[in-house]
């Protein structure tokens, strides 16, 4: 393996993959390190929807959007507690970049449907891939084959280098038992996803009682953030999480939209035939996914839904967050 390349992607998920094939794609030498044995992370498992304002599926169908609006809703998402924490110039600026992505996604042969509602969004702005979000994975990772940039997993990428101006400038990583030191000239982008399965970092930043809860992806040990600490950086927000939220418990077996084809012909064909099934049929399919690791609605309680445990007992009052999260007794 060469030792030096323009940029280095720590984590072959969406956004390492997306940032790789995006300098790959400006003539940069890319090298992207994984420490699986296969590309994907959290979302190779996600259900995939790219929510965004003033796109060309929404301007097809009429409604007219843009992401200023769409930053106005976003702040309604999160409670006010958690709303202060939130960094308005990031926020404004990835929101206006949102709709130009699912164009530049697009023209890589993705497809989506929809936009369908998400309240409290004013109009409907979420899209939706076709099949699932492995798609997301699929596609990017041919498109960066396709520039030549290189992907090596099964590397854990296990510390950043920093060169003689403080600057980091390389990463040490764990390839075939050995670890390989390979310097970035222009750059290294850390995207080696959440800590959502890191009990250690969750009792450290949110509290003792929180650290019992599993992540669905348990490969999300929060890498990155260990990397960039111990190279330096500065942590914030990190007691700033979604949830606790209880989930359905997905089925053991793979879900019907992991087993479609997620690129080719039959991919765009996929997409063509999602846009026109019935909208009764896609609800079905929606439905499907909305009780794949995704959270009840509180609506389920208020209308009488109660929570056992194994032995068939109720255990918790299901209308106080967080306890019915963390299971404390009612
Ligand atoms: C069930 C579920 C459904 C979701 N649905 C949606 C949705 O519909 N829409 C939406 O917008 N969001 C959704 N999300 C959230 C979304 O999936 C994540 O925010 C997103 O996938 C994060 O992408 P990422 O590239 O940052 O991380 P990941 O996709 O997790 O990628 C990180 C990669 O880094 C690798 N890595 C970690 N440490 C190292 C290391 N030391 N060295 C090398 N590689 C390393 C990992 O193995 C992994 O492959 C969902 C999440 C879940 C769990």
């Amino acid at each position: 393996m060469s030792l030096e390349f323009d940029v280095i992607v720590v984590g072959a998920g969406g956004s390492g993959l997306a940032a790789a094939y995006s300098a790959a794609e400006q003539g940069g030498r890319v090298l992207v390190l994984e420490k699986r044995p296969q590309p994907g992370g959290t979302t190779g498992i996600a259900v995939g929807s790219f929510t965004a304002a003033g796109t060309n599926l929404q301007r097809r169908i009429g409604i007219e959007d843009d992401s200023v609006a769409h930053e106005e809703d976003a702040g309604k998402f999160a409670p006010t507690a958690i709303e202060t924490h939130n960094n308005s110039r990031l926020r404004s600026y990835f929101l206006s970049e949102a709709a130009e992505t699912l164009d530049w996604l697009q023209r890589l042969g993705i497809s989506f449907v929809g936009p369908n509602p998400e309240p409290p969004n004013r109009v409907p702005r979420m899209h939706n891939v076709v099949p699932g979000a492995k798609a997301y994975i699929a596609h990017l990772q041919l498109a960066l084959q396709r520039h030549g940039a290189k992907l090596v997993c099964d590397a854990a990428v296990e510390r950043l280098l920093r060169g003689e101006s403080g600057r980091v400038a390389g990463v040490a990583a764990r390839v075939a038992g050995q670890t390989e030191e390979v310097t970035a000239k222009q750059g290294v982008i850390l995207a080696a996803g959440d800590y959502a399965n890191n009990s250690h970092l969750i009792a450290k930043h949110k509290g003792d009682e929180y650290h019992e809860i599993e992540g669905i992806n348990p490969f999300s040990m929060g890498d990155g953030h260990s990397l960039a600490e111990d190279a330096g950086a500065q942590m914030i927000n990190m007691d700033v999480t979604y949830g606790p939220e209880l989930r359905f418990v997905s089925s053991s077996k793979k879900p019907f939209q992991q087993w479609l084809p997620s690129t080719g012909i039959a991919s765009r064909l996929m997409g063509a035939v999602a846009r026109r099934l019935p909208r009764w049929m896609m609800r079905k399919l929606i439905k499907r996914l909305l009780v794949t690791w995704q959270h009840p609605e509180n609506a389920l309680f208020d209308d009488g839904a109660i929570l056992v445990n194994h032995a068939g007992q109720r255990f918790v009052n299901e209308k106080v967050w967080p306890d019915r999260e963390i299971g404390i007794a009612a």
